[in-house]
């Protein structure tokens, strides 16, 4: 297991980034969390699972291809109004 930093891909906070590898060749679990926006993703095994802005993002390396384009275009929207909000949010507190 290895941890390292990666920028949120939400708000750009550095994140805690941990990766499970078997045999050190591929990875078999993931993690990302943010605490500052509690952004979450998770790789385990095949299946991805994602948190942004309290919403859940679930999907699998077999998810049909129609329907990974509606999830993939659900979560740019949840993105854009997501960061909107923070934005308005750090507006506000100056
Ligand atoms: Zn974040």
């Amino acid at each position: 297991m290895y941890c390292d930093d990666v920028l949120c891909p939400i708000c750009d906070h550095p994140s805690q980034h941990k990766i499970y590898t078997m045999d050190n060749l591929f990875t078999v679990e993931e993690y990302i969390d943010c605490e500052p926006c509690n952004y979450h993703y998770s790789f385990t095994y095949g299946y991805y699972h994602e948190i942004i802005g309290g919403e859940d993002f679930y999907w699998s390396y077999d998810q049909p291809k129609d329907e990974m384009v509606e999830i993939r275009k659900k979560k740019a929207d949840m993105i854009r109004n997501f960061r909107e909000k923070l934005k308005s949010n750090t507006k506000g507190a100056q």
